[in-house]
């Protein structure tokens, strides 16, 4: 692990002129981007040492990348781990490419196409150590997204508020039918205006039976 801080600065000053083209996040200001999302997408790092069994990744895929949280500060401090992001929205992803560009990250690949899809592609099926996910769905649905990705013993983590209990309560049935295992709870603050928050572990504990992820939009409009 390696905090490159003038790399992690030199992101969120590429990251600010993206955002001024395209909607990317609410956080505009350098404070606000460099906490609100480069800090909170490092907080993995301090997770790291305190989820049992969960190490340092060889590959990790970030679902719904969108401007690249976590998966850009995960990438530039885990340059030994290959990252990729996947994001349906292809304008997004392309604003990605063009900061992993300007940063000359070499260890980021990244895909625009529907979760549901790539999962069934062998290339990318059950080959991820770590599924990451912040903002994206509620667990219940981020599941059945992310468990395909997944080896079996690695690690989804999902980035919540601090209000999960309803979220997680309604995840058993998927957490059973996808083979999860729930993991633990990480939870930090950032600084008091951004409030407790935290991230959510499950491990995979099986593979996953051919029938999931469902179709594209069913795992949205009927969760398990
Ligand atoms: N993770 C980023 C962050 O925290 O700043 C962006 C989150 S953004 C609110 C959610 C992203 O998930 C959107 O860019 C959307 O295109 C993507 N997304 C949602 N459902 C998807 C699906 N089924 N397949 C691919 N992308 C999806």
């Amino acid at each position: 692990m390696t905090i490159d801080e003038t790399k992690l600065r030199q992101l969120v000053q590429v990251f600010l002129e993206e955002n001024k083209k395209l909607n990317l996040s609410a956080f505009r200001t350098e404070e606000h981007c460099w906490v609100g999302n480069v800090l909170d997408s490092l907080s993995f790092l301090q997770a790291l040492e305190k989820i049992e069994g969960l190490r340092a990744p060889q590959t990790l895929l970030d679902i719904g990348t969108g401007g690249g949280f976590p998966l850009l500060p995960l990438a530039i401090c885990l340059p030994k781990t290959h990252c990729s992001g996947i994001d349906a929205t292809k304008k997004k992803v392309d604003a990605v490419a063009r900061i992993v560009e300007s940063l000359g990250l070499t260890n980021v690949g990244l895909f625009s196409e529907r979760f549901e899809d790539k999962a069934r592609d062998k290339n990318f099926r059950e080959k991820y150590d770590i599924v990451t996910a912040r903002a994206v769905a509620p667990i219940s649905i981020l599941l059945e997204y992310a468990v395909p990705f997944l080896k079996v013993g690695g690690f989804c983590a999902f980035w919540k508020s601090s209000k999960v209990a309803d979220e997680l309560a309604g995840s058993t049935k998927a957490q059973k039918a996808l083979s999860m295992s729930f993991a633990g709870i990480y939870e930090y603050e950032l600084s008091p205006d951004f409030g407790k928050r935290l991230i959510v572990f499950f491990r995979k504990m099986k593979a996953t039976s051919s029938e999931y992820p469902r179709k594209v939009g069913i795992p949205k409009s009927n969760p398990l």
